[in-house]
């Protein structure tokens, strides 16, 4: 769906751990660049394509990744759209969880009872598919990040670009601003229940405190359309949404 002129907001349906479930990447492009925020999990990338080209947009155009955060649905994906590409791209996110993307260290959300649930959930699948889920949730995908963004960072692409750094759901999560078309692409920061907009699971929020810090960054922002990345777009009001959730 294009949710404003060169901005489309790619609608996904996966399979999350045994639940159906839809994720929402977004994908932007001017003269010289296609940028896709957020990967998909592991095998999503032939889905993530199709899709780009029933928006009669060309996946072959992709020269930039932005990620949001280190969680595999949003990582997974990266290194078959690399492999799928010929030339090069640039990956980029925020400096402090860069090293969980990488494989130099590893992002410990994925707790002993974090398992013990999935096993639970996917008890009713084959399994070698479980299995599979498993090992790829004990040892996710790596991918080398290109480019490490900070808080404030203005990417040049696409009419401008502002990095939000709003930790919490993981410790290097970020927003991204569309100077242009005043959207907010919010990873996991917010999600979309009953049509309202809500601030992070704490379920899958490591440290809430900081979450709900980084829901205080955006009164400075005009947000016309908020998008999130497992529930789509919010468009009612979001800077007085915005200021609620904030407390304000
Ligand atoms: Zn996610």
């Amino acid at each position: 769906m294009e949710i404003a002129e060169n901005v489309e907001m790619l609608e996904i349906s996966m399979d999350m751990f045994g639940v159906e479930s839809k994720i929402f990447p977004t994908l932007i492009w001017d003269d010289d660049n296609m940028i896709l925020f957020d990967a998909g999990l592991p095998g999503s990338t032939k889905t993530i394509h199709n899709e780009i080209n029933k928006a009669g947009l060309s996946f072959d155009k992709i020269n930039k990744i932005v990620i949001t955060h280190t969680d595999i649905d949003h990582i997974g994906g990266i290194p078959d759209i690399l492999d799928e590409l010929d030339h090069k791209v640039i990956v980029m996110a925020h400096k402090d969880d860069k090293p969980f993307i990488e494989g130099e260290k590893r992002f410990n959300k994925i707790t002993p009872e974090h398992i013990v649930q999935i096993q639970e959930k996917t008890k009713d699948m084959p399994e070698d598919k479980s299995k599979t889920l498993l090992e790829m949730l004990q040892s996710p995908p790596k991918s080398k990040v290109d480019k490490a963004l900070e808080d404030g960072s203005k990417l040049p692409y696409c009419g401008g670009i502002t990095v939000i750094h709003t930790p919490g759901h993981t410790p290097g999560h970020i927003c991204l601003y569309l100077d242009k078309s005043k959207i907010l692409i919010a990873g996991d920061l917010f999600h979309i229940v009953d049509g309202e907009l809500r601030g992070p699971y704490p379920h899958n929020t490591p440290d809430m405190k900081a979450a709900i810090n980084s829901i205080k960054k955006f009164s400075n922002y005009e947000i016309e359309k908020i998008v999130c990345y497992h529930s789509g777009l919010y468009t009612s009001n979001p800077n007085q949404r915005l200021a609620e959730l904030a407390g304000k």
